[in-house]
């Protein structure tokens, strides 16, 4: 027969395993939440596979997950008969922690554990956290569709080992030997105050199985989203949040309704108050599920949310696609398609209203995710332009906070024909740069552009803003002269006029002789009435590459 196969954990699972252990975590109780949640995944993933293969149902077509504890042995075990893994599966997922990002995760963890255990929240350890109430964890899994299980043995400390087993039916049965301190879990009434909390909206049933018969249904057992809003608490949708986007932190917004009439479905979507590790990861997957009259298909569905709307979390539930559809033909359905009009409209008409009801909350989602939400003025957002027109907000060099495009132009000068801006590394660079000098002397607000995106959506937007173009002040074409300069700060308005005392042979005699001296390394030599203080600032030809952007290209070459 084969043996025992002993392997150490990845060295990230190591490090986290060490504060899943030590810490004193006083919401330990989630352990149970992570382990459900997984439970109904495999069911999911099963009852999808199933669409195709009934086979591998058959003998045992409902799905559920069964809680039972042995108060002699101190076990706790979590049990359900979804999809199961293989040999090489266990290795995959219980060894090491496949998310993209973690790596940049780990290296943030000090070893401090107050200040990792804080971190840790934010990330979620999902499985790993069994090991916060037990000091053994023993998973036997079978996969649907396959006679050989396996068993995953660890006491979680550096390394766990994997074996073949017996087991009757497929799924997963997850034995934890509690730790001393953790014998609150062996009692029923404290499992089922445990499921109500957290697993309330999963939509297979939780039962606590007791002496051979099956017990009592812990949990609500249906889905979230088709129940009526007024039946819905708030941690109902903060714990499915949760679950449903593998999230740890809490939703910044939640919205949830049902489409009646050409195309049916339910959503029910969330934007995460804190940005994921992976927003700008390649690999990244869309974390929108997608079902079809309750049946998980993936959530993985090209096209059903636009990529610069990739941190949406949760679930669109269509009444209208076929049960069989496959990946392919979801990225060409035109339900889908008319799906994700509908959703992506409705996701931007509840970030305006955000917007306008509550300016320092949108600040907030704004720094999370505004940059991702500027690739849809450059991509694929062409009929959601103006939406996101009025979503964008800058730091400018007239306001402390943020500013939208209504702002600026509610503000702008007499004469004032376009909408400045200057692209720049940072705030502080943008502020500190020579050519802002004149704009500000005359009380002209220019806008910061400091994220790389914007130097390419700006360019894009031919037909600028409320008919104005957008300028950028470090560029050939931006001219003060028309504009009347601020009269209200007390300053007399002389910068914008030829001043009668400059000899203007004087200026063209000192244009020629620095363009002489410089030669080639200049293209151009002219005067400007854009400086106040500096002598001299560099400025991109109106056809060239603005200077910003040449700067992110040289280095990217580097
Ligand atoms: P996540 O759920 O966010 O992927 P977890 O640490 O909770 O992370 O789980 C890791 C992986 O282990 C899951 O993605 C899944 O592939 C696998 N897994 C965990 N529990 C089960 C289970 N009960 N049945 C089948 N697969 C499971
Ligand atoms: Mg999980």
């Amino acid at each position: 027969s084969q043996s025992v196969e002993t392997r150490t954990f990845q060295a990230e699972v190591s490090k986290l395993l060490k504060i899943v252990a030590n810490a004193l975590y006083s919401e330990r109780e989630v352990f149970l939440r992570e382990l459900i949640s997984n439970a109904a995944d495999a069911c999911d993933k099963l009852r999808f596979l199933a669409l195709s293969k009934p086979e591998l149902t058959v003998g045992d077509p409902s799905f559920a997950i069964r809680l039972a504890v042995d108060k002699d042995a101190g076990t706790l075990t979590v049990a359900d008969n979804g999809v199961g893994m293989t040999e090489a599966e266990l290795h995959d997922n219980l060894g090491t922690i496949a998310r993209s990002g973690t790596a940049a995760f780990v290296e943030e963890l000090s070893g401090d554990s107050k200040r990792d255990v804080g971190l840790i929240g934010q990330f979620g350890v999902g499985f790993y956290s069994a090991f916060m109430v037990a000091d053994k964890v023993e998973v036997l899994t079978r996969k649907a569709g396959e006679d050989q299980a396996w068993l995953w043995t660890s006491d979680g400390i550096g390394e766990y080992s994997v074996e073949p087993a017996e087991k009757a039916g497929r799924g997963t049965v997850i034995t934890l030997h509690l730790k001393d301190d953790a014998g609150e879990f062996l009692e029923k009434s404290r499992l089922q105050q445990v499921v109500r909390t957290y697993s309330d909206h999963i939509p297979f049933p939780v039962t606590f199985v007791e002496a051979d018969a099956e017990g009592e249904t812990l949990n609500k057992a249906s889905a979230l989203w088709t129940r009526s809003k007024s039946e819905i608490s708030e941690d109902d949708y903060k714990e499915f949040y949760r679950h449903a986007g593998h999230a740890a932190d809490e939703p910044w917004l939640t919205v949830h309704w049902k489409a009646e009439g050409r195309i049916e479905y339910h959503a029910l979507l969330f934007v995460p108050s804190q940005r994921p590790f992976d927003l700008f990861h390649p690999e990244r997957r869309h974390h929108v599920k997608l079902y079809v009259k309750r049946v998980f298909i993936t959530d993985d569905a090209e096209g059903l949310v636009p990529s610069w709307l990739r941190f949406v979390k949760g679930v669109i539930d269509c009444e209208d696609l076929p049960l069989n559809v496959s990946r392919e033909m979801l990225q060409r359905n035109p339900v889908v398609a008319s799906v994700s009009q509908a959703v992506t409209k409705r996701i931007l008409g509840e970030l305006k209203k955000k917007a306008e009801s509550d300016a320092d909350a949108y600040a907030e989602f704004w720094k999370s995710f505004g940059a991702v939400l500027k690739e849809g003025l450059y991509g694929d957002g062409l009929e959601h332009r103006e939406a996101l027109l009025s979503l964008v907000r800058f730091r400018s060099s007239a306001r402390d906070g943020l500013v939208s495009l209504a702002d600026y132009v509610a503000r702008m000068k007499d004469g004032q024909e376009a909408i400045y801006y200057i692209a720049a590394e940072s705030e502080q660079a943008a502020a500190a740069s020579p050519q802002l000098e004149g704009f500000q002397k005359k009380g002209v607000e220019v806008l910061y552009m400091t994220d790389p995106i914007d130097e390419f959506w700006v360019q894009m937007l031919f037909e600028g803003y409320d008919g104005k173009p957008l300028k950028s002040i470090t560029r050939g074409g931006a001219d003060l002269k028309s504009i009347k300069a601020d009269q209200a700060d007390g300053e007399p308005d002389d910068a914008s006029k030829d001043e009668p005392g400059a000899d203007q042979g004087a200026v063209a005699a000192l244009v020629a002789s620095v363009k002489l001296a410089l030669g080639d390394a200049v293209k151009d030599v002219r005067t400007t009435d854009r400086l106040a203080d500096s002598p001299v600032c560099l400025i991109a030809d109106e056809g060239d590459m603005d200077m910003n952007l040449e700067r992110m290209l040289r280095q990217h070459k580097q």
